[in-house]
């Protein structure tokens, strides 16, 4: 466990805590749940003789239960919840005249990017929580309770293909009286190699499912996965809105694609919405530039700092190429379309949770557990600001 993870935005240095997480696992006392990042399942595989985007979710599961995860839970579940409360936030600031775009928020390494190059767009990104922080959050405060256990004596542990998300875990919003929300971050390789640590023959393993109620999630939250996902969830989302009665499936084909930057035209409740598609950070920049000149205008946009979005993150197995990007993406896009829940309202395991821990969707109660702020962040020569600098900054 002394392989050390490198961000890609070449700002951070972090640790693996494969370590750390065995020994909340060898510890009698702890409650270990793992929660799972949609791009995960379409890449672990890799490691294991599979191709890029094979879906190996059932044998990932049973893996996860080998290694002796007491609840085995899906970053689906919160990647719904994300898209409801975003998607409702929109809705919002389109009624009351509020800040647009909207900018997608669930990638760290694009809203470290903000704090430091644009503090002018703070207000414009969305204050959701990623699913990873809604995911932790729910647990630590709602979940724990629900068993009868304290937040310290639960570990959550998250799968990501990402190494920013280490960062995102250890954020000060993201920690109460001193407990994080996520305790520990793995990425999608040092999965893989916990898997082999236990002498685990992963393409052996009979398919197993996640647990309930945190390990349910519908086909738009499979896409987060993916460059365009995030958008097309708000889409299904806000579609289904805006037209009650309307069930048909809308599969939202302009936002998908490895392409850097991707336009749409939507017409939603009699309204022409304008909406954006970036991944890397170097085309977020050029966006910007063009929104800020005045050049461009849309309604919501989607940042992803990896090409092709999180598939293709910085935690992912090797080659992590377009070739590999491509068929992960595809892997992506047949799981949501085996899918029978399309659309994030159609989970009624969300819907519920909403209504038992918040009374509803959208409200004081999910902004305070669900929701978070951004902060200005000096740039010292590339280093991450320290937190006591960060507290004095105004949040904005
Ligand atoms: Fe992490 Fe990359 Fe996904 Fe951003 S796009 S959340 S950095 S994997």
């Amino acid at each position: 466990g002394q392989c050390v993870a490198v961000c890609p935005t070449g700002a951070l240095t972090v640790k693996s805590e494969v370590d750390k997480v065995w020994d909340a696992i060898h510890d009698p006392d702890k409650v270990v749940v793992v929660q799972v990042a949609p791009a995960v399942r379409v890449a672990i595989g890799e490691e294991f003789g599979l191709l890029p985007g094979e879906k190996a979710t059932g044998q990932m599961v049973a893996a996860l239960r080998k290694i002796g995860f007491d609840r085995v839970f899906d970053t689906l579940f919160t990647a719904d919840m994300t898209t409801i409360e975003e998607g409702m936030e929109l809705l919002g600031r389109l009624e009351k005249g509020g800040r647009l775009p909207l900018f997608t928020s669930c990638c760290p390494a694009w809203v470290k990017y903000a704090e430091q190059f644009h503090a002018d767009l703070l207000e414009n990104l969305s204050t959701c929580r990623s699913p990873q922080q809604m995911f932790g959050s729910l647990v630590k405060k709602h979940y724990a309770r629900e068993i009868g256990r304290s937040p310290e004596q639960v570990v959550c542990v998250s799968v990501m293909p990402c190494t920013a998300k280490k960062f995102e875990a250890r954020r000060p919003e993201f920690t109460t009286g001193g407990v994080p929300d996520v305790d520990f971050v793995l990425t999608t390789m040092e999965l893989a190699q916990m898997i082999k640590e236990a002498g685990i023959v992963f393409n052996e393993l009979e398919p197993e499912v996640f647990d309930n109620p945190l390990g349910m999630g519908s086909g738009a939250a499979v896409i987060y996965g993916a460059s365009g996902g995030v958008m097309e969830s708000v889409v299904r989302f806000v579609a289904a809105q805006q037209s009650p009665g309307d069930v048909g499936r809308v599969d939202f084909y302009p936002v998908r694609g490895i392409q850097g930057i991707k336009e749409a035209e939507l017409e939603i409740g009699g309204q022409n919405l304008k909406l954006a598609v970036v991944n890397g950070l170097a085309n977020a920049e050029k966006l910007i530039n063009r929104i800020k000149s005045g050049e461009a205008f849309y309604h919501a946009v989607e940042v992803m700092a990896c090409p092709g979005g999180c598939l293709g993150g910085g935690g992912q197995p090797y080659p992590n190429n377009t070739a590999s990007r491509l068929g992960r993406m595809k892997g992506l896009y047949a799981l949501d379309r085996a899918e029978q829940l399309h659309r994030p309202q159609d989970n009624i395991f969300v819907t519920r949770a909403l209504e038992r821990w918040f009374g509803g969707p959208a409200n004081a109660n999910t902004h305070q557990a669900l929701h978070t702020r951004y902060y200005p962040r000096r740039r010292i020569s590339g280093k991450p600001v320290e937190v006591s600098d960060r507290r004095e900054e105004r949040p904005v």
